[in-house]
């Protein structure tokens, strides 16, 4: 296939992608910001409704091969519209530790396993993703959106802010603009980090100076490539980054499972 020919089908698949998951527009938004995380009522009202978003089924092939880059320039949206990340980039690994048992809490607590995020950390990613293939590396996500009734659940097994945000002040994950991630080679096996996904020890921090000279150079082109991307670290977790300008998009409360894709082969 010519590389015309190929960008020209993934064009297609990202035009059609874009229209998914329009859960949340910046304009029904905009109103709910930082009020929402203190007081009694955490929970702005738009989210705390019951929320039923309309979502198309959306056609989509299969990853296609030679895993061409997205063509982001095609993708019309909105930094604050809700996107499926693998349907946008199947590049990006999945392990979502919190729709398995292996995870701190030893609970499921996710019904499936997908990364949701708004487009403003999506995109960014994607051209961090893109960066990293480059060296024949590339990203694998432990958790993106994180619904707000989940992290009420989590807080009602672990009470303790310091592995759990409260669900007063909700997580920038409940914000979907949120990541947790790290690096992996080519076949997906992950890079050696100075400790593993939600290890709550000193051996998380950016400042740990320990473990072997690999994974101290591991963690910090994870970093470097994060925050050259527009992302924010933080110091006690590795693996988590906050898009800039978090502060923009509301917490929500939408399920994990709320849309479906369609997976229509006959399009490739
Ligand atoms: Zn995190």
């Amino acid at each position: 296939m010519t590389s015309a020919r190929r960008r020209k089908r993934w064009a297609k698949h990202l035009s059609s992608i874009a229209s998914i998951a329009i859960f949340c527009l910046f304009p029904a938004c905009q109103s709910q910001t930082q009020s929402s995380e203190s007081g009694s009522n955490p929970v702005p009202m738009d989210v705390k409704s019951e929320v039923k978003p309309e979502v198309k089924p959306t056609a989509i092939s299969a990853k296609p091969s030679g895993d061409p880059e997205p063509m982001l320039e095609r993708i019309p949206s909105s930094p604050a519209q809700l996107v499926d990340l693998q349907a946008i980039d199947p590049r990006i690994r999945l392990d979502i530790r919190y729709a398995t048992t292996n995870n701190f809490l030893k609970q499921k607590v996710y019904p499936v396993s997908r990364c949701l995020l708004r487009w403003a950390a999506a995109e960014k990613l994607i051209k961090a993703q893109t960066e990293l293939a480059k060296q024949g590396l590339g990203l694998k996500v432990y958790d993106c959106y994180r619904p707000l009734s989940v992290q009420k659940q989590m807080w009602q097994v672990l009470p303790d802010d310091r592995y759990v945000a409260n669900p007063a002040n909700g997580s920038r994950h409940n914000r979907a603009s949120a990541v947790d991630l790290t690096l992996v080679d080519r076949t997906g096996k992950e890079l050696e980090m100075p400790s593993g996904f939600d290890d709550f020890s000193q051996r998380s921090h950016l400042g740990y100076q320990g473990g072997s000279q690999a994974a101290q150079k591991n963690r910090r082109l994870l970093v470097d490539t994060m925050q050259r991307h527009g992302f924010l670290p933080i110091q006690t977790e590795w693996w988590h980054f906050d898009v800039k300008g978090w502060q923009d998009f509301p917490i929500l409360d939408i399920p994990l499972d709320a849309a479906s894709l369609t997976v229509d082969r006959s399009k490739n």
